[in-house]
């Protein structure tokens, strides 16, 4: 296409100069056609008819010679031998245009001979002198005579083209394998792309192009896993966690906080606007105003935090929110529930223990007091107090063992030591322990656990739960009663056990608390059994630690039966 424009442009230029050659040329065989009617006084003497003899000396073949008057009548046509007939010329183009500016032309076919003419007339003061010569500016002329130029041309180009498409396959290379990448990279399912690229400048920024994009996806992939970790994290935790934009819109949060937020506003909650207007949130919503709606505060230096508990039927949240420096912010919500019972229970435990701790100690310094004040005071009296005051002070001691025992159970039961225990051995030892009570209050002890019936377990911690029951059964169950200890079950995990006796049993509504610390059914007759209260409390947990269940109820025939599994490993 270059090719063609350049030869049309030299055509045109061809042509062009040719004009102006030929114009040249009729320019000057007008003034030669001038002088020589001038000279010769041609028109005066009506010779124009002589042009001839001026034509045929010319060096131009055959050119057309006409004279016009400058009205416009054809004086003299050297082409057309009737030329006084000829029609009125004034109105042809290169009259009317050589009237205007001295000279003008014009090209077009003749209607004699059907070859293009190129018309040049020149006005001069008594009339117009026009003359034409064939105007054969041909493409196929210009053709012929330009084939050198052609070649050359044609030539040129075709060495052009070849330096283009080697170039171009080289550019191309590196663009194509640029393009490989690129679509692979668009699908995702670039692994890793290796081509070597040329040294060349599109081979480097390809290269460096792949380099950035490989260092991306591998932050990216880095990203994902750590966001996956995260994610995992959020769920697997026990709280509920959520992140906002400063626009309080949510972004990210855990399954729980959702779980969390539903369970205490009325209605169903979804978006984060209604989580804050529920009033649970009033706090944190006055505390997210004060930060985020105005520009006052610098939160780049210091991170506002905000930590409080709300309670929902019976349940404790904490809730905990800091603002971020770009202003989003975090909510964690906890349930906190347990921990806030187990405060609330340590709190009254204390004061209890307080309680239960002065009663022995007034009574013990109530019969001190009374000795020295009464002093002196007969012997026998002395030792009524003296005995009265050390049974106190016996059931101090057992009442400060028990609260250790249990504490010891409770907060550090890895401490006890565990090994290979037989149940049947302790139960022997308990009935030692008690013989000579068991036989002063005629209480049959039948004791059906087998030897051999092992586990791992904590020796002084299952004499306990075995001695505490039997001591129950001595105090409450009066005399005359019988005792039953069996195992009635085993599986892979557990021993099943039942302890029962046939005494007055516990009135149906104290069952529920009857593990309670410090629970007693009738404080006045524990008391003077010496019980602390802590017994069964020491049952629970004992077993607890030993993975297993307890529960208790009454038999139909009376008394009481306690079922509790103890677990072999
Ligand atoms: P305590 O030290 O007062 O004996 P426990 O925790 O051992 O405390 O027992 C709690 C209460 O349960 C006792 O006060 C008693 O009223 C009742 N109790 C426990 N065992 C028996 C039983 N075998 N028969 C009847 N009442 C019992």
């Amino acid at each position: 296409m270059f090719t063609i424009t350049v030869l049309a442009f030299q055509y045109q230029r061809e042509k062009s100069y040719k004009r102006a050659r030929l114009e040249n040329t009729l320019d000057n065989i007008t003034e030669i056609t001038d002088k020589f009617i001038r000279e010769n006084h041609l028109l005066e003497d009506n010779h124009v008819s002589d042009l001839a003899d001026l034509i045929s000396i010319l060096p131009e073949t055959n050119p057309r010679i006409t004279v016009i008057s400058k009205e416009g009548k054809v004086l003299y046509d050297s082409f057309v031998k009737d030329y006084s007939s000829m029609e009125n010329h004034y109105n042809r183009p290169e009259i009317m245009r050589a009237r205007a500016n001295g000279s003008g032309a014009n090209i077009r076919t003749s209607a004699t001979t059907s070859q293009e003419f190129y018309y040049y007339a020149r006005l001069f003061p008594h009339y117009y002198i026009r003359a034409a010569l064939v105007f054969d500016v041909t493409v196929k002329d210009f053709l012929k005579t330009s084939t050198q130029f052609i070649t050359f041309m044609v030539v040129l180009f075709l060495v052009i083209g070849l330096i283009l498409v080697l170039v171009t396959i080289k550019l191309s290379y590196t663009i194509t394998k640029l393009k490989d990448f690129a679509v692979r990279a668009g699908s995702n399912e670039l692994v890793a792309f290796d081509t070597k690229f040329p040294a060349n400048e599109l081979g480097i920024i390809s290269g460096q192009i792949i380099q950035i994009y490989n260092n991306l996806k591998k932050t990216k992939d880095d990203l994902s896993t750590e966001k996956e970790k995260l994610f995992n994290h959020l769920d697997a935790l026990d709280e509920g966690i959520a992140f906002f934009s400063p626009q309080k819109v949510m972004t990210l949060s855990n399954g729980k906080f959702i779980e969390m937020v539903n369970l205490f506003s009325k209605k169903e909650v979804v978006s984060a606007t209604e989580m804050l207007e529920s009033s649970s949130f009033k706090k944190l919503h006055s505390f997210l105003s004060a930060y985020l709606e105005t520009d006052a505060v610098d939160l780049e230096s210091r991170v506002p935090k905000l930590d409080y508990t709300v309670s929902k039927e019976e349940k404790y949240f904490r809730i905990y929110s800091i603002i971020f420096a770009d202003r989003s912010f975090e909510v964690v919500v906890t349930d906190v529930t347990r921990l806030e019972k187990r405060r609330l229970m340590k709190q009254q435990l204390t004061s209890n223990i307080a309680h239960e701790l002065k009663t022995p100690l007034s009574s013990i310094r109530g019969y001190l007091e009374t000795i020295l004040e009464n002093w002196p005071i007969p012997e026998e009296k002395q030792k009524y107090f003296l005995e009265k005051a050390f049974f106190q002070s016996e059931r101090l001691t057992a009442l400060i063992n028990d609260i250790s025992l249990i504490n010891n159970i409770e907060d550090a039961g890895e401490l006890f030591e565990m090994k290979q225990v037989d149940i049947k051995k302790i139960t022997n030892d308990v009935y030692e322990y008690f013989s000579s009570k068991i036989e002063h209050n005629k209480i049959e002890f039948i004791d059906e656990v087998k030897l051999n019936t092992v586990i791992n377990g904590n020796e002084s911690l299952l004499f306990s739960v075995f001695q505490n029951l039997v001591e129950n059964s001595i105090n409450y169950g009066g005399q005359g009663i019988r005792i039953h200890i069996k195992c009635y079950h085993r599986d892979e995990r557990y021993f099943y056990f039942s302890y029962s006796d046939t005494g007055g049993g516990i009135p149906k509504e104290h069952l529920p608390r009857i593990f309670e610390r410090f629970y007693r059914v009738d404080k006045g007759r524990s008391r003077v059994t010496g019980g602390t209260g802590l017994g069964l409390a020491i049952v629970k947990n004992a077993i607890h630690l030993h993975n297993g269940r307890v529960s208790v109820k009454n038999r139909p025939k009376g008394g009481v039966e306690f079922l509790f599994s103890l677990s072999i490993k």
